[in-house]
């Protein structure tokens, strides 16, 4: 038994598991590089208006694309920019690129798009988050009201009335809020009852099994009426199938983002799909 104990333990630390932190400890060093050498960028995905059936926004999703182990996901280097703090030079670097993007697609004739970013945590530990959001909004001279803030709850896990009121600061300063994934970990009714929020966004794994479970589609039906009820649009992520699209739709969600409609792209692609869905 002890031995095949102790050949358990050991699996923990075979070679492809050390070659596993070998690889961390790899990108992790390379994430300052990256960024001096311009090796991020961020893909838009478009949130669809489902009454007018117009792209709304785009969520800017970071990618990393590496000289050596090609296009990274945020999966595997963003929980590393968290516990390393670099999440906090990369985050301004997101949030100052969407600008200038959504100034760049003005430039192109196109004003009406709304671009959300993704904060971590840690951002929001930030003695000077507000003022770093000011300067970047005045800056790249963007409309507070373009630019959506995508949070999740865990930001309230280390000092609630702190992050209440910074929320309230951002609010008062112009941006849109937005709870993402909600529906997974411990989410909680008492966060809208509680923050500024402009968007609810339910989680794809909500949406994974709604065609054939009824008391999801119940659940998300009556979600959707409580954040009507307090002045939130419903934002429905990873949407797939056109029976998803269907039920979402019949209990009146708003906005939907999903491979149904488009996955992550450039820039450049973004703005020709929307061109595309105008026309
Ligand atoms: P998220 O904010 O919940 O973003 C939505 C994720 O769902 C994206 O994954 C998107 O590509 C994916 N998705 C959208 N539609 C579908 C669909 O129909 N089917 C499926 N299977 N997936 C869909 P992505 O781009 O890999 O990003 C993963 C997560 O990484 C994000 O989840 C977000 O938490 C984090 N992330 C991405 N960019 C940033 C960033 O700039 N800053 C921070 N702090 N986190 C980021
Ligand atoms: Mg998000
Ligand atoms: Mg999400
Ligand atoms: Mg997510």
């Amino acid at each position: 038994f002890v031995a095949k104990k102790q050949r358990n333990t050991s699996r923990l630390y075979s070679p492809s598991m050390k070659d596993v932190s070998k690889r961390e400890q790899e990108l992790e060093n390379g994430l300052f590089p990256a960024l001096e050498g311009e090796q991020f960028v961020l893909y838009y995905q478009p949130k669809v208006d489902l009454k007018s059936g117009q792209i709304y926004g785009a969520e800017a999703l970071i990618r990393w694309r590496h000289p050596e182990f090609g296009m990274i996901s945020p999966l595997d280097f963003i929980p590393l920019a968290e516990k390393t703090g670099f999440i906090i030079p990369l985050g301004e670097w997101v949030l100052r690129t969407a600008c200038r993007q959504i100034k760049t697609w003005e430039q192109q004739g196109v004003t009406a798009l709304t671009v959300s970013v993704n904060m971590s945590m840690l951002q929001f530990q930030q003695k000077h988050i507000v003022e770093t959001i000011q300067s970047i909004i005045s800056e790249t001279a963007v409309r507070p009201e373009q630019i959506e803030l995508e949070l999740t709850e865990t930001i309230f896990m280390d000092n609630p009335d702190h992050t209440l009121k910074i929320l309230r600061e951002l609010q008062q300063l112009g941006v849109r809020l937005s709870l993402d994934d909600f529906g997974t970990g411990y989410s909680s009714l008492s966060y809208l009852q509680n923050i500024p929020l402009h968007y609810l966004k339910l989680d794809k794994s909500f949406i994974h099994d709604i065609v054939t479970d009824f008391k999801k589609q119940m659940i998300f039906k009556s979600l959707v009426v409580i954040a009507h009820n307090l002045n939130m649009k419903v934002v429905t992520e990873g949407v797939e199938t056109d029976e998803e699209l269907q039920i979402i739709r019949q209990h009146k969600c708003d906005l939907v983002q999903g491979y149904i409609y488009s996955p992550p792209i450039t820039a450049e692609c973004f703005i020709e799909l929307y061109h595309k869905h105008v026309s």
